[in-house]
């Protein structure tokens, strides 16, 4: 007898097909088995998630009902609670089931045939057999002796050992709330250790934002476990490896092999039958947000996959987010993370001789005296008043002369201006025009090193006119700067400082400084990041300038002065995040000062501004994270902004900027006229508003208008049966709407 199997596949995100799928099996499946179905023309992967009615009860006819074609072999049913996870995703986020599980395997599982997935397997499970063999000699070559990874175990600082007293002993979540260099990494390590030696087979999952701190944090933990774990305990997940290698370490982590899965946002899907801890380290970090197909956060997710598999998590950060911050305020006030403090850096306490040499080279107002014992150890924060500098001044006098006085020591410096390429616009003097982009509502960018004009938007592309393209005039001129123009004016101004003790037979004068850029730019070939920063490190370049690029995570040992050129826009933006944003990204940029013990008493950040007395530079200036944040939510609290109000976006992109409007304005009317009728939705609708539809901040992109209207609910719940309710609405007003491109719900958007 044939049994009905409900089978998940991937169909297209808005499709009339469900992704949900009753296909026939001669023999029952457990939920969970990867099986390939028929589907038109095709065979692709599925998930088989249930049992199915009969067809008669679902009104479909038994004999139009295909097949299963075959099951993968050798690989094991996913778990319920990775059932759970994805179906909760799909349901929070608004996308079909089928679409998030069959996005959340390795895309190998899809495109390769049953027989090449089970050769896979075979070669996989040999090399397992070969490594567990007992004769074989201790550890694989290349690896120090057995004992080095002990001895490499710092003793903890009573800050660290409290915090994982604390992670031992509650139940959690944990917000790590640690400034750079205060030891974070080394309490997850030790909460992986402790794992690991308590409970065999158990598995940890430490996600980080990006894809270049992988390696750093991999290193890290290889030299940790791969003694007693040995080297194929630790693997990698992220869209910079290959397919071939994604899919090793997703069935090292779902046969239980891999004990510890490091990656970015997407291994928050991986499949870990026994996992017992999560780590999101720097856990504000925006990368978490997807930002297409399912626009989950990896962070939110990695809260409920813990409480659903009674894992612990922990989320860690010098600038958690403020959502994270409030959900951590203290349990009597409402709280349901313990949040736990780590105030100092490393090595701090010895920062006695750094007050004698700080106070040498004093430039700017503040003296060291300013530092309070709570934030020793980090960067002097200093204010440059641009009101007082000359117009148009880029790099202020003082912040030269300091940086000279830092090179000559032989120390690094980081500069850093949000904008690439030389400059933002072109502009012609003689009739106005500007290098807007034809297809975008943007400016293109003008890069010098290969004279082109590329908007950053949708890559549109041309050489540089030699005259202005309206009227002939041939002075067209740079408006604004980037890194590449900031790269440029430092080379002049610091022309004549030469390197310390580079005097040679070559070089009878010195050699000239080294300048060094990095930003989406100069890292576009492969490899070129990895060469770049390992340039940084080695002490090869003097100044390195950069977009934030630069300011995330990197531990760059003898960078002791960081700048920050022109922060300011982002005081007065239109997104209440921004201000958010510029307070951990100055911390973080902070934080790569002074990484070296011997050199932080002495590392500085300078902030050029025109608004020198502004509470979040005030803030920034004693390194007071929980005073920035208590005044960040309680306007929030007042305007009932977020984590005071749950939020979800619909976008719209059509040919004309009306058409996506109409599509919106309509779901929008759709809400009084229909669902205010519906029986019972009184309760839900009274808690939601529904703002009309705005055109996007960037309006135009690659020739298609985009429109977008915001729903807001002091509730989350009431915001989640609202969206699932208001969905088919949505859905029903697509065929009305000629020239709609496509639409999408974002739920808790990071960007308005
Ligand atoms: P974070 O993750 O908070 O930036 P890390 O864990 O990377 O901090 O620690 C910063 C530096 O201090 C690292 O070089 C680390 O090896 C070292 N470190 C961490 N904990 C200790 C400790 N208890 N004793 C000595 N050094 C430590
Ligand atoms: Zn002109
Ligand atoms: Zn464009």
């Amino acid at each position: 007898m044939d049994t009905w199997l409900s089978i998940l596949v991937q169909t297209p995100a808005h499709a009339a097909l469900g992704s949900m799928l009753t296909y026939r099996s001669p023999q029952p499946l457990p939920p969970g088995t990867l099986v390939r179905v028929p589907l038109g023309q095709r065979e692709m992967l599925g998930i088989v998630w249930a049992d199915a009615a009969a067809p008669e009860q679902q009104a479909l006819q038994a004999d139009k009902i295909r097949s299963v074609v075959g099951t993968l072999e050798g690989i094991a049913p996913l778990s319920d609670h990775w059932r759970q996870l994805i179906q909760f995703c799909a349901q929070y986020y608004q996308r079909s089931a089928g679409e998030v599980a069959l996005a959340a395997l390795p895309p190998q599982l899809r495109d390769l045939s049953t027989v090449q997935i089970e050769r896979r397997l075979r070669r996989n499970q040999k090399q397992t057999q070969k490594r567990q063999q007992p004769a074989e000699p201790a550890p694989p070559s290349g690896l120090a002796a057995p004992n080095t990874a002990d001895a490499d175990r710092p003793d903890l600082t009573a800050a660290q050992t409290a915090a994982l007293d604390a992670i031992q002993s509650q139940p959690g979540p944990f917000l790590l709330f640690g400034a750079t260099g205060s030891g974070k990494t080394e309490v997850y390590l030790r909460a992986v250790q402790t794992l690991l030696e308590r409970t065999p087979q158990a598995q940890a999952l430490v996600m980080v934002p990006e894809i270049n701190l992988t390696p750093q944090l991999e290193a890290r933990f290889l030299a940790r476990f791969a003694h007693h774990h040995g080297p194929h305990a630790v693997v990698s997940m992220h869209s910079g490896m290959t397919a071939a290698q994604r899919l090793n370490s997703w069935l090292a982590a779902h046969c239980g092999e891999a004990r510890i899965v490091l990656g970015t946002r997407m291994a928050v899907f991986a499949s870990l039958p026994r996992l017992q801890l999560i780590v999101v380290d720097e856990e504000h970090d925006p990368s978490y947000k997807s930002s297409e197909g399912a626009r989950y956060s990896a962070r939110d997710l990695a809260i409920y996959r813990a409480r659903l598999e009674g894992a612990k998590v922990i989320l860690g950060s010098a600038t958690p987010s403020l959502e994270s911050w409030h959900h951590s305020r203290p349990a009597d006030q409402g709280g349901r993370y313990l949040r736990l403090h780590m105030d100092q850096r490393i090595g701090a306490a010895t920062d006695g001789v750094g007050h004698t040499i700080q106070a040498t080279h004093a430039t700017a107002t503040a003296t060291n005296s300013a530092r309070s014992p709570a934030y020793q150890g980090l960067p002097l924060v200093r204010r440059v008043d641009m009101n007082n500098q000359p117009r148009n001044t880029v790099i202020s006098a003082p912040l030269l002369q300091a940086m000279r006085e830092r090179v000559a020591r032989g120390e690094q410096c980081m500069v850093f201006l949000n904008r690439r390429g030389y400059a933002p616009v072109l502009h012609c003097a003689a009739c106005g025009w500007k290098s807007e982009c034809p297809h975008c509502s943007a400016f293109r960018v003008f890069h010098k090193f290969d004279r082109t004009l590329r908007c950053h938007h949708c890559g549109f592309t041309e050489r540089v006119m030699p005259a202005c393209p309206t009227c002939g005039n041939p002075d067209i001129a740079p408006l604004g700067r980037g890194t590449e123009q900031l790269e440029e004016h430092l080379g002049e101004l610091l022309a004549d400082v030469r390197r310390p003790h580079s005097v040679s037979a070559e070089a009878p004068q010195g050699e000239p400084l080294r300048i060094a850029r990095i930003d989406a730019d100069s890292t576009r070939a492969k490899g070129a990041l990895t060469s770049q920063l390992a340039a940084v490190h080695s002490g090869e370049v003097d100044i390195l300038v950069g977009t934030q690029m630069i300011a995330k995570g990197h531990d760059f040992r003898r960078i002791t002065l960081v700048a920050a050129i022109n922060p300011d826009n982002a005081l007065f933006a239109s997104d209440f995040r921004a201000p958010e944003r510029l307070f951990s990204l100055l911390m973080q940029a902070a934080g790569r000062s002074g990484r070296d013990a011997t050199l932080s008493a002495n590392s500085e950040v300078w902030i050029q501004t025109f608004q020198p007395a502004h509470p979040l530079y005030a803030a920034l200036k004693v390194h007071d994270y929980p005073r920035f944040a208590e005044e960040q939510l309680r306007q929030r609290a007042q305007a009932g902004m977020p984590p005071f109000s749950a939020q979800a976006l619909v976008r719209a992109e059509a040919r004309t900027q009306e058409v996506a409007q109409q599509f919106l304005e309509m779901a929008r009317a759709a809400v009084a006229s229909d669902m205010a009728h519906w029986p019972g939705w009184d309760a839900v609708l009274q808690h939601i508003t529904v703002y009309p539809a705005v055109p996007m901040s960037m309006q135009r992109i690659a020739n298609v208008e985009r429109a977008q209207m915001l729903v807001e609910s002091p509730s989350r719940a009431a915001l989640q049966q609202f969206l699932q309710g208001w969905h088919s609405l949505l859905h029903a007003t697509r065929p009305a709407c000629k020239g709609l491109i496509r639409w999408a719900v974002d739920v808790d958007p990071l960007a308005i």
